[in-house]
């Protein structure tokens, strides 16, 4: 029988992590099958139960389960424990759940390895304090930019996550209200306003000349952040797709200790 793994959420239909994985299995030649499972909203655990019980390997998680997830894993990694968010199970040898949170490695990777992108020595603007900004805060501290400023329209959630934060690098929070004046050479939208085709309420200008813009989010066609970074004339004006693959990549490490390759992974989905 070949190794079972899955993508858990609800709704579900829309994910694209099966294709991602069916095209690194089949680049690595790993064995298994990979598939989508409608989470119950009531009963979420008992399906995570039921899928390791019945042989399966390892369970990507999203929306809305990311904190269940967390709460159910015997064992959390160092960013999911951060993150108080699992985006990744595993099934170890005595039978326990793992908890994993590839979030802030897939952004950090798609931005300094696929992009390019310098974040040491930068100033860095992170936008939103929900999960997803959760996920990624400490990783974009650990490449030790000159500046971290976590922004949320709820300054106080904003607060609360640099105040976890504290120790680990230079890192200040404020409301959305606080940005006028200022400027970054990266700014990261990971918020969710995006999925209402909206942006966060920021002024222009606070975008330093040659600055880049990243949106957390995805889509076929430009975000309303990516096109508000090319109203900023951003260097780069990029989208969530990279960062979706790259997640999935470390995932995959996670499971079956082989790296696939990336590129033509996002190759074939920005095609698409
Ligand atoms: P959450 O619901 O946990 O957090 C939402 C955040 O967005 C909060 O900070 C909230 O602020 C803020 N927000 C919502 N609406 C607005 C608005 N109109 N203006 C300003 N701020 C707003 O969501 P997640 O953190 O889980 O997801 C955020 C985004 O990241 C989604 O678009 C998601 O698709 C994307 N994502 C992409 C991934 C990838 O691999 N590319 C991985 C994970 C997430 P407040 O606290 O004030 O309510």
């Amino acid at each position: 029988m070949r190794n079972r793994y899955a993508v858990i959420g609800n709704p579900i239909e829309h994910s694209k992590s099966p294709q991602i994985h069916a095209a690194f299995a089949k680049q690595t030649g790993e064995k298994l099958v990979y598939e989508r499972i409608l989470g119950d909203l009531q009963y979420f655990e008992r399906d995570v139960i039921r899928f390791f019980q019945q042989g399966g390997r390892g369970l990507n998680v999203t929306v809305p389960f990311k904190v269940r997830a967390w709460q159910l894993a015997d064992m959390l990694g160092r960013e999911a424990q951060f993150a108080e968010a699992v985006n990744t199970l595993l099934r170890m040898p005595d039978g326990s759940l793992r908890g994993e949170n590839t979030d802030g490695i897939g952004l950090v990777r798609d931005l300094t390895i696929n992009h390019h992108c310098l974040l040491n020595g930068s100033r860095i603007l992170l936008l939103g304090a929900g999960g997803a900004a959760k996920g990624v805060a400490a990783s974009l501290l650990e490449q030790e930019p000159a500046q971290l400023l976590i922004a949320n329209r709820t300054s106080s959630s904003a607060q609360q996550l640099v105040q976890r934060l504290a120790g680990q690098g230079s890192v200040e929070w404020g409301g959305l209200e606080d940005l006028e004046g200022r400027q970054f050479d990266l700014i990261i939208n990971a918020t969710a306003a995006g999925l209402n085709a909206e942006i966060p309420a920021i002024p222009d200008g606070i975008l330093a000349p040659g600055g880049w813009v990243y949106d957390l989010m995805y889509s076929s066609e430009p975000t309303a952040f990516v096109t508000w970074g090319r109203s900023q004339r951003a260097a780069k004006s990029l989208d969530g797709l990279g960062m979706l693959v790259e997640q999935a990549a470390e995932s995959f490490f996670l499971w079956r200790g082989v790296r696939p390759e990336t590129a033509p992974v996002i190759a074939i989905l920005s095609a698409a």
